[in-house]
């Protein structure tokens, strides 16, 4: 972990020093060595959170992009379950940070457990993500006008592990250091895959990083999925009309039909 208690202040990890786990209170070294970030760990490599990962570069990097304050935020649940989340805003929002495998079950367990949360998901950890990611891509349908695409199978362009969330989950393929980097259209940007599906279609939406930075300090959501959802169903339904028109039009006209038509217009 990266925050533990001297003398009841949370303090990151220096050499020699001794804390106490704002969660269990139990005793911490701190591991200030060559090859990790520095960090605090329980004695005797227990961890107090079964939901607890080593944490990267690309973790710290993203915490970082918050106040102290908000990072490792100790949440209980009424049955006295505790867990840590990675980032915890003032306005209620959990953001967790997750960059190895995480089984099905304990996917779910968080989302129930923290409620209001969204996924970051390390995209770059595997070559083959990204790489389906690019070939997937192509098959988006944008939606005029939006940085919102639609999609049959999310699971072309993305891993299938995360496909079927009950939270939105953000893939950074890029890494985090991507986020002050020069980029070209679509460059750089976190894609959002939303958990509602609208006549069968999957939805996706294109966010800078720093939109997402932006609004995670600002508001309770990082952007009004409902809103979204409403929108992508109403632009589909406009389609299907659209085309029901186009067909009808292209049939030729029935006699019955144009012989009514002819006798209403007599009177
Ligand atoms: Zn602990």
């Amino acid at each position: 972990m990266r925050f533990a208690l001297v003398n009841n202040i949370r303090c990151q990890a220096s050499p020699g020093t001794i804390a106490f786990c704002p969660g269990c209170s139990q005793p911490m070294t701190a591991r200030c060595g060559m090859q990790r970030i520095w960090h605090w760990a329980h004695r005797g490599n227990r961890n107090c959170d079964p939901w607890w990962e080593p944490e990267t570069p690309w973790h710290h990097g993203w915490k970082d992009q918050f106040p102290a304050g908000w990072q490792e935020v100790i949440q209980r649940d009424e049955a006295g379950e505790k867990h840590i989340a990675d980032v915890k805003t003032e306005y209620g929002l959990v953001i967790e940070f997750q960059h190895s495998h995480l089984q099905m079950q304990e996917k779910a367990a968080r989302e129930g457990f923290h409620r209001n949360m969204v996924w970051v998901v390390d995209g770059a950890r595997l070559k083959r993500d990204r790489s389906r990611f690019l070939r997937g891509r192509r098959l988006f349908k944008p939606i005029p006008g939006t940085s919102i695409f639609i999609m049959r199978s999310p699971e072309e362009s993305f891993p299938v592990a995360w496909v079927r969330c009950t939270t939105p989950v953000f893939f950074d393929f890029e890494g985090i250091a991507a986020l002050n980097e020069p980029s070209g259209p679509n460059r750089g940007m976190l894609w959002c895959l939303l958990p509602e599906r609208v006549e069968g279609q999957a939805i996706v939406a294109a966010v800078p990083p720093n939109a997402f930075l932006n609004a995670a300090r600002k508001r309770a959501e990082i952007f009004p999925v409902q809103t979204v959802v409403e929108m992508v169903a109403t632009r589909l339904r406009h389609e299907q009309v659209l085309e029901a028109r186009r067909w009808a039009y292209a049939l030729p006209p029935r006699r019955g039909r144009s012989f009514r038509r002819h006798r209403r217009s007599k009177y």
